[in-house]
Formats: structure tokens, C-alpha cells, sequence
């Protein structure tokens, strides 16, 4: 007999809207399916508007505010069990609670895209090589000219049944494919059995320092507590990750590791390959649908043991979570810009609270956030003060630009440091955070400058694609011959970017590999496995790039760091500009001296006497931090009082400011300003028109979260009722990094 209690389903779908919908699931369905496709973190196929879409369960019930027969039937149950672990899925509900960001887009924007179009979860097991049998009978003198064709067999006798993921990261798929055509390798899906766990490790962990063995032993691996890993750069951080790691496999539990780009860091991702025999899976952009799903899977189902990805990949479901590793915790990639605006980095705590595992965040620089939560006893702060190794700190040198003279942005002393570094076959590494040739294009006659249309800003000349092209709407045209205004044909490029510097030094040093690295120069696929294998190679080079050469890289070789401009971080009106620049500097300088040749690192600064360059160089971002600290407790920033903005942006200038005008009015309906709950604004972005758009934003601060987030709530659905927000882009952005 039917029950004739109604099942009724809340459920998150695709959509901006703050709020889940009521479906009835039909009678039948019911008696039909198991229990188990009824739970919450199941997905449905529903009617939402005039389309189907695929929605997921939040919660099951038996009543509904809406009238019963107003309610559309559940059209289809695609899951037969929760989709999302029960503790992924509370961390969502948490995240789009205090992002203030609707649950359905936060679900749907992160989950796999074949998941989101309703695809079922692939079977378990993976494509894995094996010997033929033909293989296994293969003499020991066979292949002998192919000898990476010979590794392969050798590695397949040793162990059977390897991933085709692992296969291909230690080879290649060129190296694949004549063995299978040879019909001496073959695939097959396949569960792969587990490593024993005397055999966890390819290679034997290095024997630790004292101050690593200290510290390594103060992560309590077995309940939550957060620890900021504080070592500058090389002093084998790393190595730490990487036996916390074993610690967790050893109890048969999984590793999450964060990092903040995969592609420009592949000798992260190696180092993991080459310690541990356990499958690992890496989550980047790079990966197809359904790699990604594949990659995903393996997460979930518990067979990938070291999970290894971007921002992203904080949303990964796990079988059996043991540990949580976010090296460059500082690192800004790890905050979203744009729609669910999330910090993976304080996401990443709050999981591993709820999944009650230990959680390391790492970083030569720590955010000023992170070290407040040490000094207020909520993360253990783990101190590795000198390098691993011989490797000493490099020697600080400043450079006054004010009274020195240069050339393309670089001065006298610095060309001679370059010329004696290259002379003693070492490798130089010049850093200026501005691509393109040139910052602006002005003329000599009359002033004018080239502008974007679309945004308040200059175009940047790129010489080598005869383009002016806008750094922060892509808007391009060709370089112009003459003045628009007063048709001179005086024209200059003014200003220094990496491509002119690249090609000042290439000029100056014409015998010298000279490698640009910036978002153009790596555009072209391979091109950064060009830096690498360059800089591997040891021999002397010149590399000119962005922050990109910042990030984590390890050159044995480069014992030279020259920071062009060391000025714009002083003087941004942004309150993070400072820590930001501390932070840039300290990683460029960690760049140079990693090997056994002491390293050095010259500033080129207009400020050379600015008290926080001088501390910053002389004690060490540790003082440094410390000293910004107090400053921002003196002037109620985070992280001692906890901000959002709302932004708006519309194509008329005046209908943004308008909106958030009406929010505010809204907000302060519901609570009106006091000392622990502030307003400011509406005032317009740091770069008003940007894209067309008129931006503006409301800052909303409050000592105490829950107060913030509760107004917040309030606010976001008055605000979604109003007609008027259908006429601007809103957003809410909680513990914004950008202003
Ligand atoms: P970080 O991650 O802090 O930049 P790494 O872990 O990369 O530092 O270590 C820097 C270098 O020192 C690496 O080449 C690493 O192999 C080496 N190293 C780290 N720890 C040890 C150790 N205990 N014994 C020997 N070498 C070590
Ligand atoms: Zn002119
Ligand atoms: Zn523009």
C-alpha cells in the first residue's frame, strides 16, 4: 500500500537566485526508487522555468509552504545514492551562507561540468597498462635501441598493473604507443589494488633538520588543528608536506594539496610523483571534462590517495580525508574575483574543522590574516628561520633611481651586476611586474595619450604585435602612425614593460640566451617547458618576466635577482598594497641563491629611504609583518574588523551608484550604523569604467561576523526583490581581496 505522506524536495538549481525549490516527487518514484536516491545530495532532473534542468537535493520533506497541487512533480532521480559526501555538502551549505552566493550557482558553478549536465558518475576503475603476454615473454637484450620503450617493460615487470595517468607523467604517450602497436603493452579499466603500505615510498625521505623534525612533530595528525608552516623560501617546506603526507597514508587516509598554479610549478606536482608509489590525481584548468570527472572520481571513490590542485579543488569529495596541505597560503589566486567569490584558503580550514583533520597552511610570506590567527591562538605557528642545506639568504642591494641614470628602466649598476653574474656562468633573473613593450603611448607634440574606450586606463604598447591593447578589457588596435589629435608623427612608448626589457638586454647581451615570461610569452604551449629546460640546464640566461616568475620555482642557478621597479607597491591607494609588495619582493628574492652559489638581489627604487623597504630589507618580511600589524589594528582593517563590499557596475554611470544608494538605505533600515557596524559609500572602484561598465561599491564593516552576515543575508534578499536589480550586475564579495 502507498504511503500518502508527500515527498516533498528542496532543491538547489542553476540559478542567481538566493533561494531552493519545492518539488513533489511523484508516488511511484517514490515506491520505485531506494532510499538512498532520496537523500539530500542527490541530483534530480526538474522543470525550472520553461527549461529541465538538473538540480540537487538539500533537503527532504513532507510539507511545503506552497500549496500541494501548485507544486511540479520531480521529473526524473538521476542518482541512485548522495552524490556529495555529507561533509562536502555541509561545506557548501557553509560556503554560500557566509559568501552570501545562491547554494544552487555555488553547487553547479564547482561540480564537474558532465555531473552538472546530469551525466552519471562513471564506473570505478581506471585505464591502466599491463604486459601482454607477449610482453612478459620479451628477452632481457630486447628493445635495447629503444631504451625508454625498455623502461616501460621494466617498470610493467616491476609492478604489474600501472595507471595510464602515472605511465604517462613518468614517460610519454609517444613512448606508449609503439609498444601497444607492437601489441607488447595493453590497457584494460581497472580497479588498481592497493599499495601496500610497506611500499608507500618510491624514493627514502630526506633525514630532517632539527627545526623540520620540531616541527613536524607538532602537527597532531590525527585530530584538526591548523598550523602556518612560516619557512622562507627553501628552507624545505616541502619535505615537510611530503612526510605529513606519508604520515596520513599510513593510516590509510587521503591528502588534499593545494597549490596556487599547477602549470607554471610542474616540478611540485614531480616531487609528489617521484616520493610516493600511491595514485595521485592533479585538478587544473588543463584538464578536459572528462578527465576532470575521472580525476574527481578517483577522489571520491578513495583510490586517488594524494589529491593535487588549484583553488578549486577545495571542493573535491574524498573518501577518507586525512589531511589538508595550501602551500603559499598568502598566495591572492586562492580567492575567486568573480561569482562565488570564496577564499579556498579559509574554506580550507573550515573543512578540515568539519572533517576534524589537521590542516598545514605554507608560505615564505604569510597574509597578515594568518599571523593574526597565530597570534591569537587559533593556528600553531611553525617557524623555519634558515634554509635547508648550505643555501644561504642573498644580500640586499637598493639602487636609487633618482641619481642613477638607466637605460630602459635599468640602471648602470645593475647592467654591470648582470654582465659579472653572466661572466661567472650564472643565471640572472630581471623582474618587473608590467607586461607588453611600453605602459602608455603619448605624443611629443601635444600630450595626447592612447586611452581605453572602455576603461579608465592607458593602453600598453606591444611592439612585436604592432598593438595597443588594454590590459583590463583586452580591447586592441593597431599602433597608430600619427597623433589622432594633432597628427605628429612624434609618437613615443613610454614607460618600461618586460618586452622592452627583453629586448634592451638582448640587445646588450647579443651571445646571451635572453627568455621572456609573462602572460604572452607563455601563451604559446610549450613555452614554459622552454624556461625550464634552460634554466635546468644551468647554463647562463637572462630571465625577464612578471610575477610568474615569482611563483615557487626552484633555479638552482640564478644568483642574480634585479627588481626594476620596486615602487608601485608603496604607493597604491589599496590597504593590502604594502603586505602585497613585501610578499612580491621577498618571493623574487627567494628566487635567487638556491644553490650552492650565495645569491644576490638588487632593488631599483625612486623611494630608496621609505621605512618599510628599509625594514623589509633589512629584518626580513617576519619584522616586516609584524610592524604592518599594528597599523591596520589602528585603523580598523582586516583582519581585526571583518569587511564586505557590495559592488555594482552598469553601462550608465549613474544607475550603479543609484543601487547601492537604495542598498544602503536598506541596510541601515535594518541596522543602522554604530561604532561595531559601518558604512562607506557608495564610492566609485578604484578604476571607475572598466569594460563599459560604471563601477561602484558599498563597504559594509562590523567587528563581529555574525552581526555582518546577518545584515548581509537580510540585505541580498531585499535587495534580489527589488526591481531595480535587474537593471545593474550586483554582487556581494565578504572579505574582499580587491577594493
Ligand atoms: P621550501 O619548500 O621551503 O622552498 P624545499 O622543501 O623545496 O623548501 O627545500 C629546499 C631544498 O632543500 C630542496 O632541494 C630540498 O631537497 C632540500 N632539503 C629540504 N629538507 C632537507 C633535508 N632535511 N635534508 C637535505 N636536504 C633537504
Ligand atoms: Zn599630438
Ligand atoms: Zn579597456
Amino acid at each position: 500500500m502507498a504511503d500518502l505522506t508527500p515527498v516533498i524536495v528542496r532543491v538547489a538549481v542553476p540559478s542567481p537566485l538566493r533561494r531552493l525549490f519545492d518539488y513533489l516527487v511523484p508516488a511511484e518514484m517514490v515506491t520505485d526508487a531506494p532510499s538512498s536516491a532520496l537523500q539530500p545530495g542527490c541530483r534530480v532532473r526538474v522543470t525550472f522555468g520553461r527549461r529541465e534542468v538538473t538540480g540537487l537535493i538539500i533537503e527532504c520533506a513532507d510539507t511545503s509552504t506552497f500549496a500541494l497541487e501548485k507544486l511540479k512533480p520531480v521529473s526524473q532521480l538521476i542518482d541512485v545514492e548522495p552524490l556529495l559526501p555529507v561533509s562536502l555538502f555541509r561545506l557548501f551549505i557553509w560556503a554560500s551562507r557566509y559568501y552570501q552566493h545562491p547554494i544552487g550557482d555555488a553547487l553547479f558553478s564547482t561540480l564537474p561540468t558532465l555531473l552538472r549536465k546530469g551525466a552519471l558518475p562513471p564506473e570505478q576503475g581506471q585505464k591502466c597498462w599491463q604486459l601482454s603476454t607477449f610482453g612478459k615473454g620479451l628477452g632481457p637484450d630486447s628493445l635495447k635501441q629503444a631504451p625508454k620503450q625498455r623502461a616501460v617493460i621494466d617498470k610493467l615487470l616491476v609492478e604489474d598493473v600501472v595507471s595510464d595517468e602515472q605511465l604517462v607523467a613518468l614517460f610519454s604517450r609517444a613512448v606508449l604507443k609503439p609498444l601497444q602497436e607492437k601489441l607488447l603493452i595493453e590497457s584494460s579499466n581497472q580497479c588498481i589494488p592497493e599499495i601496500a603500505l610497506d611500499k608507500l615510498l618510491r624514493q627514502d625521505n630526506l633525514t630532517l633538520y632539527p627545526s623540520q623534525k620540531q616541527a613536524l612533530e607538532a602537527i597532531d595528525h590525527h585530530h584538526f588543528n591548523c598550523s602556518l608552516l612560516d619557512g622562507v623560501t627553501g628552507s624545505g617546506k616541502t619535505e615537510i608536506y611530503l612526510q605529513s603526507i606519508e604520515k596520513t597514508l599510513r593510516y590509510e587516509r587521503q591528502a588534499l594539496v593545494l597549490i596556487p598554479e599547477i602549470s607554471l610549478t610542474p616540478q611540485t606536482e614531480k616531487r609528489f610523483r617521484d616520493r610516493f608509489h600511491v595514485p595521485i590525481v592533479t585538478l587544473h584548468s588543463g584538464l578536459t571534462d572528462k578527465q576532470r570527472l575521472n580525476a574527481w572520481m578517483q577522489a571520491r571513490s578513495g583510490q586517488a590517495k594524494i589529491i593535487l590542485g588549484t583553488r578549486s579543488a577545495i571542493f573535491t569529495p574524498l573518501k577518507a580525508p586525512g589531511l589538508i596541505i595550501l602551500d603559499e597560503e598568502h598566495d591572492q589566486s586562492y580567492k575567486q574575483q568573480e561569482g562565488f567569490r570564496y577564499s579556498a584558503r579559509d574554506l580550507a580550514v573550515i573543512r578540515a574543522q568539519q572533517e576534524n583533520i589537521p590542516i598545514i597552511l605554507g608560505s615564505a610570506t604569510p597574509s597578515l590574516e594568518s599571523l593574526n590567527n597565530c597570534h591569537a591562538g587559533r593556528y600553531q605557528h611553525l617557524v623555519l628561520s634558515t634554509r635547508a642545506g648550505n643555501a644561504e639568504q642573498p644580500d640586499w642591494q637598493v639602487i636609487d633611481l633618482k641619481t642613477e641614470r638607466s637605460n630602459a628602466g635599468i640602471a648602470s649598476t645593475t647592467l654591470t651586476a648582470i654582465a659579472q653574474t653572466l661572466k661567472n656562468n650564472h643565471q640572472v633573473l630581471v623582474f618587473l611586474n608590467r607586461r607588453g613593450f611600453a605602459p602608455a603611448m603619448l605624443c611629443h607634440q601635444c600630450g595626447w595619450t592612447a586611452e581605453c574606450q572602455h576603461c579608465d586606463s592607458r593602453l600598453t604598447v606591444h611592439r612585436a604585435r604592432g598593438r595597443l591593447i588594454c590590459h583590463h578589457c583586452d580591447f586592441q588596435q593597431r599602433v597608430p602612425q600619427q597623433c589622432p589629435s594633432c597628427r605628429s608623427r612624434e609618437l613615443i612608448a613610454a614607460g618600461e614593460g618586460t618586452e622592452r626589457s627583453e629586448a634592451f638586454l638582448q640587445q646588450h647581451f647579443p651571445d646571451t640566451i635572453v627568455l621572456r615570461v609573462d602572460r604572452d610569452s607563455t601563451r604559446k604551449k610549450g613555452a614554459m617547458q622552454e624556461v625550464f629546460n634552460t634554466a635546468d640546464s644551468g647554463e647562463s640566461c637572462i630571465l625577464v618576466g612578471t610575477q610568474m616568475l615569482a611563483k615557487g620555482h626552484h633555479f638552482e642557478n640564478v644568483t642574480l635577482v634585479a627588481v626594476l621597479d620596486a615602487d608601485s607597491g608603496l604607493f597604491s591607494p589599496d590597504f593590502r598594497s604594502h603586505e602585497r609588495m613585501g610578499q612580491l619582493l621577498t618571493q623574487v628574492a627567494g628566487r635567487s641563491g638556491r644553490g650552492v652559489a650565495k645569491g644576490r638581489v638588487i632593488v631599483q627604487t625612486h623611494q630608496p629611504d621609505h621605512p618599510l623597504l628599509a625594514l623589509l630589507i633589512s629584518q626580513g618580511y617576519g619584522h616586516f609583518a609584524r610592524q604592518l600589524l599594528p597599523q591596520r589594528e589602528l585603523s580598523q582593517l582586516p583582519p581585526f574588523r571583518h569587511m564586505s563590499v557590495i559592488r555594482a557596475e552598469s553601462h550608465r554611470p549613474d544607475e550603479a551608484e543609484a543601487f547601492l544608494r537604495l542598498a544602503r538605505k536598506i541596510a541601515e533600515k535594518l541596522q543602522a550604523p554604530t561604532p561595531v557596524l559601518s558604512y562607506l559609500g557608495p564610492l566609485p572602484a578604484l578604476m571607475e569604467k572598466r569594460a563599459g561598465r560604471f563601477r561602484y561599491v558599498l563597504q559594509i564593516d562590523a567587528d563581529q561576523r555574525p552581526v555582518l552576515q546577518a545584515l548581509l543575508s537580510a540585505v541580498a534578499v531585499e535587495l534580489e526583490n527589488h526591481k531595480d536589480s535587474r537593471r545593474v550586475r550586483w554582487s556581494i564579495d565578504v572579505d574582499p581581496q580587491e577594493l
